[in-house]
């Protein structure tokens, strides 16, 4: 099998020049933070009526303090245990596909999972967690852009790898680790039957979760549910039953997918209704 026929986007180590061009980016907006550093000592120093070279010297050592301790504040942070584990993300997947809830209201999106001690976060289950019903089952597809027979392709191909290394050629190491252990196939290709890796080629495009639970609303960033959008005017959103009574934003049955469309449209929602309320007689 030729690694091309795996997604060429899958992460790999940063390179030098890949953190050089990062860096490249970054000295523009360096750049336009200079001339505050220059103009604001001299503010400071007229403001306060210390010595400049005393307001220097401060903002040297907070930029001292800074260097110090948002490293050993990160350091311990990542050390920290949270309910499920360590608060540290400890695997951070490829770009996956991702999907939830039954009938018409099951969706998928191919974004990219966050895998941690506690338990799975990142763009694609966020989006998912609007779909999902307690006791129900996720559904997530490692590799999205893999050939279908791909374990079968490599067998012929490199008979001599294994199937670690060769989820780790495409997937963050610990999570190609954890996806292998789970697998357990620990065996050269060649000396592994197709029927073994057709399945672990169904459960990797396939691989199902039930979650326990979510993070409840402290960690929630929009509702599901809400007052119907049926009980009230698209013109105004005034409740069609109750007249005088409004309701805009988070209040109504309506969840935006990430991306901004909640802000739209509680934005919408709420201009809709300010604009009606100011026209009334
Ligand atoms: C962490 C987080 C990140 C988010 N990120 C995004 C994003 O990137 N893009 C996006 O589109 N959406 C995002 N959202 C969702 C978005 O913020 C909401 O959908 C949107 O703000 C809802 O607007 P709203 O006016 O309906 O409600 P809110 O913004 O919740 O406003 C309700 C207001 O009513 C006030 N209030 C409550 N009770 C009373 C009371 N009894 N008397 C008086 N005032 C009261 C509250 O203090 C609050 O100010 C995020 C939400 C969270 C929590």
């Amino acid at each position: 099998m030729s690694a091309a026929a795996l997604p060429a986007a899958a992460p790999r180590p940063v390179s030098g020049r890949g953190l050089a061009s990062y860096a490249l980016l970054g000295l523009p907006l360096a750049m336009t933070a200079l001339p505050i550093n220059i103009l604001l000592p001299d503010f400071y120093a007229r403001e306060t009526g210390l010595a400049l070279t005393i307001i220097g010297l401060v903002l040297l050592a907070t930029r001292v303090v800074d260097a110090v301790a948002d490293p050993l504040l990160g350091t311990w942070v990542d050390a920290q245990k949270g309910r499920g584990g360590y608060l540290r993300p400890i695997l951070v997947a490829a770009p996956v596909l991702a999907r939830a809830g039954v009938g018409k209201s099951r969706a998928e999106f191919a974004e990219a999972a966050l895998f941690t001690h506690k338990g799975l976060s990142g763009p694609a289950i966020l989006q998912v967690s609007s779909y999902w019903k307690r006791g129900e089952e996720i559904g997530i597809t490692f590799l999205p852009a893999a050939a279908s027979d791909w374990l079968i392709a490599a067998k012929r191909d490199r008979p001599r790898a294994h199937l670690r290394a060769l989820l780790r050629e495409h997937l963050p190491d610990r999570l190609a680790d954890a996806l292998a252990d789970k697998l357990g196939l620990d065996r050269e290709l060649g000396n592994l039957s197709d029927s073994a890796l057709r399945a672990a080629q169904a459960r990797l495009a396939d691989w199902r979760f039930a979650p326990s639970g979510t993070e409840g609303f402290a960690k929630a960033e929009v509702t599901s549910g809400g007052i119907s959008t049926a009980e009230l005017s698209s013109q105004t959103m005034e409740a069609k039953r109750v007249p005088g009574l409004y309701a805009i934003g988070e209040a109504v049955d309506v969840t935006g997918w990430l991306g901004g469309y909640n802000f739209q449209w509680a934005w919408a929602s709420g201009h809709a209704c300010g604009s009606a309320l100011a026209h009334q007689d």
